[in-house]
């Protein structure tokens, strides 16, 4: 009489969840500091992963000079000002 792998594995209830997975899929996760059946360790990625990543509003600045009298001044490319030169009040095109 043979036994089938299946029937010889031992399943164990998971300390983290309750719910019985065979012994030998169990891990050790590092969040939960303990063996959690994969189970555990699925749903922990998937909440890790669903977590919105906050956009960081990038606030490029660059140095440039006024295309009328040449005056240098900082321009944020994120907002787009200043929309006039602060010098002579010539309205600023950026390529
Ligand atoms: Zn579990
Ligand atoms: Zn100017």
């Amino acid at each position: 009489m043979a036994i089938t792998e299946s029937s010889n594995k031992i399943r164990i209830k998971c300390r983290q969840c309750g719910r019985v997975a065979a012994a030998d899929e169990f891990v050790i996760d590092y969040v939960y500091k303990k063996a959690v059946c994969p189970l555990c360790v699925k749903e922990r990625l998937e909440k890790q992963y669903k977590q919105p990543v906050a956009p960081e509003a990038p606030t490029e600045k660059r140095k440039t000079r006024c295309s009328k009298c040449n005056f240098e001044f900082v321009y944020n490319l994120s907002k787009g000002t200043p929309v006039r030169c602060p010098y002579c009040n010539f309205t600023i095109k950026i390529n």
